[in-house]
């Protein structure tokens, strides 16, 4: 670590972010106003497009992945003098607001904020990813290690095919810094992610008329019911497990005993070590009427990040080269899920919630606070000069 230089650079650091605090503000209009739904492959690409040639005026060197359905991926490396190992800036530009949103949801400034869709999560974060590395130069601070900055284009709907490209890429860094939102308006640095898991009940029954012959009906609904109550016993606040029944479907008329039900499950946990055994919870489920049949599907699909040691040193380093900046940044857990679980569950140092500071993501009110935002893009140069 580069102790001596950081005392001197921090400042200054500070000092260009603040400088250039319009030019953020612009760069991020035209980022929010090219719309990234993440079910928009057009859409994507032309985000992408943008962004590749925004990183690749910085000096990077840009890779698109080229993607079937999904948008393109984008990587951009940039060299540096210490270390051999990159940083990895991670983050997405897919957003969950459909085409069209921005006409009714403008990119605007008002009242210390700014609003529009995906401000929050998370294009601020990418700008900041941009202003860093130029501020950085900007103090002619090279001694940093190289920087790989990696955004991919499905994470709002599981990284399906970011995953992959994800771990690989996150398994040549150092260290990963996550430039998702950060905790509430008070900012924290998010040190520990629940894992996310989703799974599919489907209940096969017997459909019959509910007055004319109802014994010879096998409800499914009633059935799915009870397979509700049963699952829903593996919450456990205390151990960090939720089980949450959030959309259910069955039956067709009031006067017809319901063939077919079914319920989509969200489950999130705490400790990896759990996975396991709801996976096993799930998998086991037998109807307890032995003339309904049930088909269950689905799985963990981002296990927890777990606030490993590798993670709380990272946050330490945030929190001194913080208090060097004249700011001060606590810790928080989420039950929410970033790209940052799979890298944290691969074994690396991973520090999420680096991004803006601000509130409403997925909401209506999304915005960041806008001074902010030079001040965590300073923390997060000041941070990858550290590491
Ligand atoms: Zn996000």
């Amino acid at each position: 670590m580069s102790e001596g230089i950081q005392n001197d650079i921090a400042p200054a650091l500070s000092q260009f972010c603040h400088e250039h605090q319009s030019e953020m503000l612009s760069v991020l209009k035209q980022a929010v106003e090219i719309e990234s739904p993440s079910d928009n492959k057009a859409a994507l690409d032309r985000c992408g497009q943008y962004l590749a040639e925004e990183f690749e005026r910085l000096g990077g060197k840009v890779t698109l992945y080229p993607q079937r359905d999904a948008g393109n991926h984008l990587k951009a490396e940039f060299p540096g003098g210490g270390g051999s190992k990159p940083v990895l800036l991670l983050g997405h530009f897919d957003t969950v607001w459909s085409m069209g949103t921005l006409a009714g949801m403008p990119f605007r400034i008002a009242d210390g904020r700014v609003y529009g869709p995906g401000v929050l999560d998370m294009k601020a974060g990418i700008v900041m990813m941009m202003f860093a590395l130029r501020a950085l130069r900007s103090v002619n601070h090279e001694s940093h290690r190289p920087v790989t900055v990696l955004l991919d284009t499905d994470e709002e709907v599981g990284s399906t095919t970011g995953r992959p490209l994800v771990e690989a890429t996150a398994r040549q860094c150092e260290a990963v810094l996550v430039l998702e939102p950060a905790q509430g308006l008070s900012g924290c640095l998010k040190t520990a992610r629940k894992g996310v898991g989703n799974f599919t009940i489907h209940v096969t029954g017997r459909a019959a008329h509910a007055g004319v012959d109802f014994e010879r009906g096998r409800s499914a609904v009633v059935e799915l019911a009870r397979q509700i109550l049963e699952v829903t016993k593996s919450t456990d606040l205390s151990r960090g497990i939720t089980v949450n029944p959030g959309v259910i479907m069955g039956g067709t008329r009031t006067n017809v005993v319901a063939a077919e039900a079914s319920v989509e499950v969200d489950i999130r946990i705490a400790r990896a070590a759990d996975a396991a055994e709801l996976e096993k919870k799930f998998s086991g489920l037998r109807p307890s009427d032995p003339d309904c049949s049930l088909k269950v599907t689905g799985g963990v699909n981002r296990p927890p990040m777990e606030r490993t040691e590798g993670t709380v040193r990272l946050f330490r380093l945030a929190q001194e080269q913080a208090r060097k900046l004249g700011l001060n940044v606590d810790e928080a857990s989420t039950g929410g899920g970033s790209d940052g679980n799979f890298t944290s569950a691969l074994g690396l140092p991973t520090l999420d919630g680096l991004g803006g500071v601000g509130e409403g993501a997925h909401a209506i009110h999304e915005s960041i606070v806008l001074e902010e935002l030079p001040r965590r893009t300073a923390l997060l140069a000041s941070l990858i000069a550290s590491i």
